[in-house]
């Protein structure tokens, strides 16, 4: 069992990473940054996304534990002051996980410049930079929509609870294997006119974003925005890849969302 380790740089996690590595040590178990078998990252949901990337080359190999330091995380079991307990769970590791869907994005382009293919763990968004993004998107080869809006969110279902619940996108389970698309800010009057709803794709759909006009687009993925020129149109789809989290113990997905968004609702 070989572990990597990765942190944000808040006074917490650095101690927290210092306290897990001599708890590691101390068990025997190999800290390897190069090919862990487990990487844990100490922060919280954003620390989680920088070592998915981090590590999205070695997917099949790699499972994930997330501890938090600050508040809770949808991809942080643990906290702190569980690290002995962490560790002891490690030792006594059988290979267990739960895995679940990733979004694959492929933007082809115009001329011969060669595709590009990204994952993401909760959602990718599409922007126009500066202005109204005008694009027609497909379900598979079939026109579906002509959208005009600030912009469009494709998310997995462990990402529902990020950005699109933030743009009115209904929260999955993370066992369904779905993807869902959210809108952002369309448009919609007497002349135009968008589902206007989120609406969820199955495991062998596929949603094409083609735009009208070469337009230069924003692309996220997850944290990370990039800027595309040329787009002649871009894929998302559930990826062949999966995200597999070490499970040592259950947390009940419904509980972690009535605790991150609801609270104590009896006092
Ligand atoms: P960040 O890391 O500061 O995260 C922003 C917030 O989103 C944090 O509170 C984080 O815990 C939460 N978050 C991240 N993934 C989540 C998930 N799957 N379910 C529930 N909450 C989640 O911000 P960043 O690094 O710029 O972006 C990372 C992610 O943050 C994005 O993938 C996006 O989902 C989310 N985000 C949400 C909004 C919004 O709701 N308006 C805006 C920006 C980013």
């Amino acid at each position: 069992m070989k572990v990597a380790i990765q942190n944000n740089d808040k006074e917490i996690s650095v101690e927290v990473a210092e306290k897990l590595k001599e708890l590691l040590q101390a068990a025997e178990i190999e800290i390897d940054p190069t090919n862990p078998d487990i990487l844990i990252t100490i922060g919280g949901d954003g620390t989680l996304l920088s070592g998915f990337h981090r590590y999205a080359h070695q997917l099949d190999t790699l499972r994930f534990i997330g501890v938090h330091t600050g508040r809770l995380g949808f991809y942080t079991d643990w906290r702190e002051y569980e690290l002995e307990s962490l560790v002891e769970s490690l030792k006594n590791d059988d290979g267990q996980y739960v895995a679940y869907p990733l979004l694959d994005v492929s933007v082809v382009y115009e001329g011969d410049r060669q595709e590009n293919n990204f994952l993401a763990l909760n959602e990718s968004t599409i922007q126009k930079k500066g202005g109204t993004l005008v694009s027609d998107v497909f379900i598979n080869e079939d026109h579906f929509e002509r959208f005009r809006g600030d912009g469009i969110c494709v998310s997995t279902p462990t990402g529902s609870t990020g950005y699109n619940k933030s743009v009115g996108g209904a929260v999955l389970h993370p066992s369904l294997e779905a993807l869902q698309m959210a809108e952002i800010a369309s448009i919609n009057n007497r002349v135009f006119r968008t589902l206007s709803s989120p609406l969820v794709i199955a495991k062998d759909e596929e949603i094409v974003i083609k735009s009208s006009e070469a337009q230069e687009l924003v692309l996220t993925l997850d944290h990370i925005t990039t800027t595309e020129t040329d787009v002649k149109e871009i894929h998302m789809k559930i990826a062949e890849e999966s995200v597999r989290f070490a499970r040592y113990r259950h947390m009940h997905f419904w509980n972690r969302v009535s605790d991150a968004f609801i609270g104590d609702r009896y006092q």
